[in-house]
């Protein structure tokens, strides 16, 4: 369900310039008596634009309506795009999660109560942002016994009712809960959207808690109940995670159904979350994606800095009019 973080302090290692012995802290030795790997380097492709002014209306509006974003929980690297361009992914339920997944920064622990004005204000973010398209994800809830279904249900159709504008719901896996499923199908959000995040193999960990099949037989259950309601999923790379089970992974989501996928690069959000295995390089994404295409989704996009809700408004316009043209 999480957008996929930037590297926590990106020019952060005190080694980077490779040269190990010239660490003002002491250098390599010191490092390896701590067992601190030295952060890398990013490649010149993950550079992003500094800060700007606009981003103050925002992240105004989100803290005047007291609302968790994703944008800021999980580190994301495109937010100073997305909040210069008052686009925001909301994340409701809390700001603290259920589940340990080894990629993921947002907090983890005691849970917070259910907020019930939370809908309303959601609401209300998405009219002052002026959003055409709302994208609302949460925190996974698996102590609560609907996993939060029946919150998720009222803040789309209260965005709905205030915006008029088209909802994407970016869901956790209600544990499997078909009833909670339903619940949230029942709202009609123009997107169903729920992350695989990475191949069966490393679901261990990187997704601790959370089983593959379990994310196709939720992404097949929408498409069983609102066959017109379109699904769509996401994959990180650069975990460890080859080619073929990509293209697999890939193959799987499109058999139950799937019709949009993103594809983008992991990168580390703290030095407690999982290291980068690779970085991706921009031909590879493009490879990639065009391989993916060939399985016949409505829609793919894979680049380093695809996430599930960056210009997630975009790529719905683009599968319409792809649909009627
Ligand atoms: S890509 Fe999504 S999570 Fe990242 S800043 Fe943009 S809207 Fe927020």
């Amino acid at each position: 369900m999480h957008e996929l973080p930037v590297v926590g302090g990106t020019s952060s290692s005190a080694c980077e310039s490779g040269s190990g012995g010239s660490c003002g802290s002491g250098g390599l030795v010191a490092l390896e008596t701590l067992s601190l790997e030295p952060r890398r380097r990013l490649p010149r492709w993950l550079k992003r634009p500094m800060p700007s002014t606009e981003m103050s209306f925002t992240s105004g509006v989100i803290e005047d309506l007291r609302l968790e974003t994703v944008c800021e929980s999980a580190k994301c690297p495109n937010r100073t795009e997305c909040w210069s361009q008052r686009t925001a992914t909301f994340m409701i339920l809390g700001n603290v999660c259920t589940r340990p997944c080894g990629f993921c920064s947002v907090p983890r622990g005691k849970t917070e109560a259910v907020e019930a004005d939370e809908p309303q204000r959601v609401a209300e973010a998405a009219l002052r942002l002026g959003l055409k398209h709302v994208v609302i994800t949460c925190v996974t809830r698996d102590d609560l016994p609907d996993g939060g279904a029946e919150h998720f249900y009222q803040c789309v159709l209260a965005v709905r009712e205030k915006t008029g504008a088209a909802v994407e719901v970016l869901t956790s896996d209600f544990h499997g809960n078909r009833e909670a499923i339903s619940r949230v199908i029942a709202a009609r959000p123009d997107v169903f959207n729920h992350n695989t995040e990475t191949v069966p193999r490393l679901y261990h960990r990187v997704r601790r808690n959370a089983e593959y099949q379990r994310t196709l037989d939720l992404l097949a259950q929408v498409k069983q109940e609102a066959p017109g309601m379109v699904t769509k999923s996401g994959l990180m790379l650069g975990l460890g995670e080859t080619l073929e089970e990509v293209l697999e992974v890939a193959a799987d989501l499109r058999a139950v159904g799937v019709d949009m996928l993103t594809i983008g690069q992991y990168l580390q959000p703290t030095p407690n979350n999982l290291p980068v295995d690779r970085y991706v390089p921009p031909e590879e994404f493009d490879e990639i994606g065009e391989q993916c295409r060939k399985l016949g989704y409505s829609f793919v996009a894979s680049g380093p800095f695809v996430r599930s809700s960056y210009h997630a408004g975009e790529m719905a316009d683009l599968l319409a009019r792809s649909a009627t043209a």
